[in-house]
């Protein structure tokens, strides 16, 4: 099923574990060694870096992926946002 729903990377409160990446490949591994969300995809959109958050909108079936990642995180670094809760 087709969701939308933003994924939100505090890259301050990462610290490399990676336990996200074998969860979600589109975390990966960035050069200064933390995580990031490659939001480079077509069914992705307005991403955003502020103060070290980084924010991406995806409109696609990878939803569970993305929650597993979150969930996987040691450090709650990544939280996913979706709108079905107000539905
Ligand atoms: S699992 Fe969390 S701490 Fe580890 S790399 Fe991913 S975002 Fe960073």
């Amino acid at each position: 099923m087709t969701t939308e729903y933003q994924v939100r990377l505090d890259r301050n409160a990462c610290d490399g574990v990676f336990a996200c990446l074998v969860r979600d490949d589109r975390f990966v591994e960035a050069s200064d060694g933390l995580a990031t969300i490659d939001g480079s995809g077509d069914c992705s959109h307005e991403e955003r870096e502020v103060n070290g958050k980084q924010l991406v909108t995806f409109t696609d079936d990878r939803l569970t992926a993305a929650k597993q990642a979150a969930r996987a995180c040691p450090v709650d670094a990544i939280d996913v946002l979706t709108e079905e809760d107000d539905e």
